[in-house]
């Protein structure tokens, strides 16, 4: 009994990886190495060599014959050493012809320049002592030469063969290192520092427009001013205004960050390079920097266009925070570096910076600087409208059935991404395909939505009925808690069917708001500890599924207490530290009289809420039975049967009540973003 979830299910959904945006680098097409060109030349080079067999050359013989035989006749008219190791003979003209007559012969050179036969000498010295013999004993002349000839092609392959092998390695090495480098003059060889940026074009690629992007008009509207400069540039040099160079584009992954850059690109018709801020980290010295150099050069080239890096945090963190690692070094030179482009380019260059990211606060401070990234556009997770503008342009391509609710759908994927929603459509449709339908309907949907928060079902994971049935009290105590008090979170359904690695779960609306009150905090925090709870007053024990229930609202209730000031005994004192560099760990920025404070404090609200929590299950302690039962029945409930069991939630009475609207509390999950806004605020 791993997890049960209140609330959102932990940690929200799967966020898709990285690489998933359709952006990753392409291999480059065609013959990859250039070198390999040089290679086949070299083999044919010396294939023929060796293989043509009826060159002319001199015949083989040796020095007995040659004494013996030729110079006995006077049939030497020459003798010359090589490389003072053969020896060359030339023989008289007619000797040649009566030499051809024999089988031996038959090939040996006709030209009077080339000598006829050759043998392999064993000294110098020897050999012309040898010859001086030969001269005195037939008193001929014999003349002896000496030469030094350069060898043949085919020798001098041989001995550069070690290092065309060893340098071909070298470079088959480098190409692997570096991965695939985009084309261009040079290549592969001198790739190493070229910036391997996407290009797309305007012809090449399908165009992406802000039609595409739904939501996000707040960013759309601060982007727009860029779109206009790239399609008027001249409306702008004339007036002198000055459009920024770079906008930084912030927010959790998937949020539609690189679409929104390709819009821009698109809807003023102009190329768009994209490379991701990794690229530039390299295990090469001075690489990330030559990258960085290129990519400008690149961008120049194709002005105006839009520059789009994405993750820049790979290189744009802020240096010197771990002095002492050298390992930084090749970071720090490579930010420096586009900060030095970055103040190069003109503002009329026509080159347009946009860069994401999805943590600003981590970034070097000299990013931020007037004249580089000066604006920061945030791209935030969709809220609910905006995310049925979003499941609207996913299921554009989808075979529906007629009435599918969009607002329904946005209503059950609260904290997903845009990229989470583009899951959702495909998993439908291929859930749908696998069932054989002819169309996408509502269930698959569900059913995809679930695989995406909670992880593939895993109805075979075998629970004991008794452990079903700790199981299905401990679910229906944060429901019913939940239920009955006012400002808890609007409970969706509730399910003991094991997900991951959470054996139930209970799942809330969370509410778009951004503030949550003392009220609703400690309404939450009952409805965490109802789970548990429940055990204890129906089976007076208690178990360990109960831990993440526990620490939450532990983590909820010291929150109140240190960050947000909502304990009469702390004050309006927030020792929350929003920059982030601070270690709490090792000194706290209180006394210990205070640590004791807060502790006491953090007990005191926990132990409310659990008076709370006990009194409701007390209080409805058949309902919850029948709910519990329910649960053990069909395994997932929702609302409408907890609505047939006690009657209208009180949130919802109290709304009827009042006529108007009753502010729906927040998931906890956003807390610490909560912090961080205020914070920023103040
Ligand atoms: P980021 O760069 O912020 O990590 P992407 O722009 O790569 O995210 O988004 C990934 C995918 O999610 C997009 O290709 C698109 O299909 C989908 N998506 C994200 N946000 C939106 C949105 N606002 N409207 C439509 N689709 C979106
Ligand atoms: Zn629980």
């Amino acid at each position: 009994m791993e997890n049960k979830n209140t609330g959102q299910p932990q940690g929200g959904p799967p966020k898709p990886p990285a690489g998933q945006q359709g952006m990753g680098p392409k291999l480059p097409a065609g013959p990859r190495n250039p070198f390999m060109w040089g290679w086949l030349v070299i083999a044919a080079i010396l294939a023929v060599w060796m293989f043509t067999g009826d060159r002319v050359v001199p015949a083989e013989a040796d020095w007995n014959t040659v004494r013996s035989e030729m110079i006995a006749r006077g049939e030497v008219e020459k003798i010359v050493v090589v490389n003072r190791e053969t020896a060359e003979i030339y023989l008289t003209t007619a000797a040649a012809e009566r030499l051809r007559g024999q089988e031996k012969y038959r090939n040996i050179p006709t030209d009077e320049a080339q000598a006829q036969l050759k043998f392999t000498i064993g000294s110098v010295d020897l050999f012309a002592a040898d010859i001086e013999k030969a001269r005195e004993e037939f008193g001929l002349e014999l003349p002896l030469d000496y030469r030094n000839e350069k060898s043949g092609l085919g020798t001098v392959l041989l001995n550069f063969l070690p290092w065309i092998v060893l340098i071909g390695f070298w470079i088959f090495m480098m190409n692997r290192m570096s991965g695939a480098m985009g084309g261009g003059p040079g290549g592969q060889i001198m790739g190493v520092g070229r910036a391997k940026a996407q290009v797309f074009d305007k012809e090449k690629q399908t165009k992406v427009t802000f039609k595409d992007v739904a939501g996000l008009e707040e960013a759309k509207v601060e982007i727009m001013e860029i779109v206009d400069f790239l399609k008027k540039p001249e409306k702008y040099k004339e007036l002198g205004g000055k459009i920024p160079k770079g906008a930084l584009l912030v927010g959790p992954p998937g949020t539609g960050k690189t679409l929104l850059a390709k819009a821009v690109a698109g809807e003023a018709d102009v190329p768009f390079l994209s490379i991701s801020g990794s690229d530039f980290v390299e295990m090469f010295v001075g690489v990330g920097a030559s990258r960085v150099r290129d990519l400008f050069r690149q961008a120049k080239e194709k002005a105006p266009c839009i520059l789009f890096i994405d993750e820049i945090d790979a290189i744009g963190r802020a240096r010197g925070r771990n002095a002492g690692y050298s390992s930084n070094d090749e970071r720090e030179n490579t930010l420096n570096q586009l900060l030095t482009e970055m103040d190069g380019f003109g503002t009329n260059a026509g080159v347009i910076l946009l860069a994401a990211t999805n943590r600003a606060d981590i970034l070097d401070k000299a990013l931020m600087r007037a004249g580089r990234f000066d604006r920061q556009i945030e791209v935030g997770l969709p809220e609910i409208k905006e995310r049925e503008q979003i499941f609207e342009v996913h299921l554009k391509n989808l075979k529906l059935v007629p009435d599918l609710d969009r607002a329904f759908l946005a209503r059950q994927t609260p904290g997903f991404s845009g990229a989470d929603i583009a899951n959702v459509c495909n998993e439908a449709a291929l859930i749908a395909a696998r069932g054989g339908k002819a169309a996408v309907d509502k269930e698959d949907f569900l059913a995809a939505i679930d695989r995406i928060v909670g992880g593939l079902e895993r109805r075979s994971l075998v629970m004991s009925a008794e452990e079903k049935r700790l199981t299905a009290f401990h679910e229906a105590g944060h429901a019913t808690v939940s239920w009955m008090l006012e400002h808890a979170d609007p409970l969706i359904k509730v399910t003991i069917i094991p997900r991951g690695r959470s054996l139930g779960a209970s799942w809330y609306l969370p509410d778009e708001r951004h503030n949550t009150t003392r009220e609703q905090f400690m309404d939450k925090i009952a409805s965490l500890l109802g789970g548990r709870v429940a055990e204890e007053v129906f089976f007076k024990t208690s178990e360990t599924g109960a831990l993440s229930d526990l620490e939450r609202a532990t983590k909820m209730a010291y929150a109140m207490v240190t960050y947000f000031g909502m304990s009469e005994v702390i004050g309006n004192m927030s020792y929350y530290d929003s920059s982030g560099s601070g270690d709490m760990s090792f000194t706290k920025p209180f006394s210990e009289k205070t640590a004791q404070e807060i502790d006491a404090e953090t007990k005191r609200l926990l132990g409310l809420a659990e008076e709370m929590a006990r009194r409701v299950i007390v209080e409805n302690r058949a309902g919850l039975e029948a709910l519990a039962g329910r649960l053990l029945d069909k395994e997932t409930v929702f609302a409408e049967d907890l609505e047939e069991i006690f009657g209208p939630s009180i949130a919802e009475k109290k709304k009827a009540a009042a006529g108007g609207d009753v502010v729906a509390p927040q998931s906890e999950e956003p807390l610490l973003d909560n912090a961080r806004d205020e914070s920023g605020d103040a």
